[in-house]
């Protein structure tokens, strides 16, 4: 297993899985470029913590719901490591609220982080991809885009809409020797779950067959094996890291 001289962005790679996932492809020897939001601090503490498993890394702030900072996110990391062969489009977002109370603005916020976001970071990432005729994609899905889960139609909605754009684009880029594939990720302790209310973990919990959460670095290890040569003949595919939610 070895990523040595490949060049990854991985967006939102500032806190959770994002954070996991630079780890990880540090550890297998990528220089990663980590995207954040809006919280500069974790995002050092990412790049700090890859360099000092000897891995190049680099903080890129830019908000992916906005096209234009998709584009430019591209470009910057092209500009700093001079190619792109990994893209991990991991941003993701809630606001959870039943169907008939939820706000538009709301839903119009899931969907340009978690979709858009995805979409316009695939989309400038692929013209460099086609020129190097080399490229790895992975975008984090949920178990919830699968299943669906009461309270969340926003977000169901943009993760159920990443496993179309996967299987769209694999289809797409296939010839060019860039596979497009997602993960879906079951109840993860992250800050994003550490933030549901008693009552609704523990309902999340019991659907649960191993009947534990699972940790980032577990989903972590499943983005990097599509992004190793191991996975070289995989695309369009969905891995549910769920301890069997999905089942
Ligand atoms: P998290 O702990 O809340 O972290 C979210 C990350 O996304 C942060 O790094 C954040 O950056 C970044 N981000 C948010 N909005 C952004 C934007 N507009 N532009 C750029 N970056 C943005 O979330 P997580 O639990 O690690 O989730 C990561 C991904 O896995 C998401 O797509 C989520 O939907 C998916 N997922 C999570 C679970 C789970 O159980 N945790 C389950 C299934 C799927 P800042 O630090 O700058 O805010």
């Amino acid at each position: 297993m070895s990523m040595e001289g490949k060049v990854a962005l991985v967006t939102g790679g500032s806190r959770g899985i994002g954070r996991a996932v630079c780890l990880e492809l540090a550890r297998r020897g990528a220089a990663v470029a980590v995207n954040y939001a809006g919280n500069a601090q974790a995002a050092l503490e990412t790049v700090q913590a890859c360099q000092a498993m000897g891995a190049q890394a680099e903080c890129f702030q830019a908000d992916v719901a906005s096209p234009a900072a998709c584009e430019e996110l591209v470009q910057a990391v092209k500009e700093r490591f001079g190619r792109l062969d990994i893209l991990v489009n991991n941003a993701g977002v809630t606001r959870d609220g039943l169907l008939m109370t939820a706000k538009e603005e709301d839903f119009d916020a899931v969907l340009d982080t978690n979709l858009k976001g995805a979409y316009f970071c695939m989309k400038a990432a692929s013209k460099l991809m086609i020129r190097q005729r080399y490229g790895r994609i992975i975008n984090m899905s949920s178990v919830v885009g699968l299943r669906g889960n009461p309270g969340q139609t926003g977000y169901a909605a943009s993760k159920a809409g990443i496993l179309g754009l996967t299987r769209a684009a694999a289809k797409e880029l296939a010839a060019r020797n860039i596979t497009v594939n997602a993960v879906a990720p079951g109840f993860i302790e992250t800050d994003m779950t550490a933030s549901l209310p008693e009552k609704a973990r523990q309902a999340m919990l019991d659907t649960i067959p191993m009947a534990r959460p699972g940790q980032a670095g577990e989903v972590a290890r499943a983005v990097a094996f599509f992004g190793e040569e191991e996975g070289a003949y995989i695309t369009g595919q969905v891995l549910c890291v769920d301890g069997g939610m999905a089942v």
